[in-house]
């Protein structure tokens, strides 16, 4: 990082350089404006360093993190804390309702976890699995999300997405 501040990121404006918090365990990431203050005086203080943004980023009970929760048998526990952190509040910025994902060979996805989950968008009946070149953008607006138990990583606290807490 200091590397990259004597490069000119984090104090050019055309060179923004924004950090990403995940949580290191079965917990929801603390407040995103108040870790980027404490993070700003630390790295600045002990380091000399400068940065933009700090987005804070929920883990999702998926892929290797799921693996771990398995295996530390905590994966029911941080399914709890998720669900029992509802905020409907979140659902309006979820970032699957104004992106999408798209996999290296073409397919589609609502986001990137459900490309890791290999939820690939499909029309009659999962017979027919979507590439990019099958989607006509017009018919994209109301389309259904393909959802799943991940999904309350997403809608926990201050929500997550790809842009850090949603609220
Ligand atoms: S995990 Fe679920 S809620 Fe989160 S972005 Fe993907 S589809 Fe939307």
């Amino acid at each position: 990082m200091q590397l990259l501040n004597w490069l000119g990121y984090g104090t050019d404006p055309e060179l923004p350089l924004h950090l990403v918090y995940n949580p290191v365990g079965a917990f929801l990431p603390p407040p995103q404006v108040e870790l980027e203050t404490d993070y700003k005086r630390e790295l600045k203080k002990h380091f000399g360093i400068v940065f933009n943004n700090l987005y804070t980023i929920t883990n999702l009970p998926i892929g290797r993190f799921a693996s771990y929760l398995r295996h530390n048998n905590k994966l029911e526990e941080y399914m709890e804390l998720l669900i029992r952190a509802f905020n409907p509040a979140t659902i309006e910025g979820l970032m699957c309702r104004n992106t999408i994902s798209v996999g290296w060979r073409g397919e589609v996805y609502d986001c990137d976890f459900n490309q890791q989950l290999r939820m690939q968008w499909f029309r009659n009946g999962e017979s027919e699995r979507l590439f990019l070149w099958d989607i006509d953008p017009g018919s994209l607006e109301g389309r259904e999300i393909m959802t799943g138990n991940h999904c309350f990583g997403c809608t926990a606290g201050a929500g997550s997405s790809c842009g850090g807490a949603i609220v």
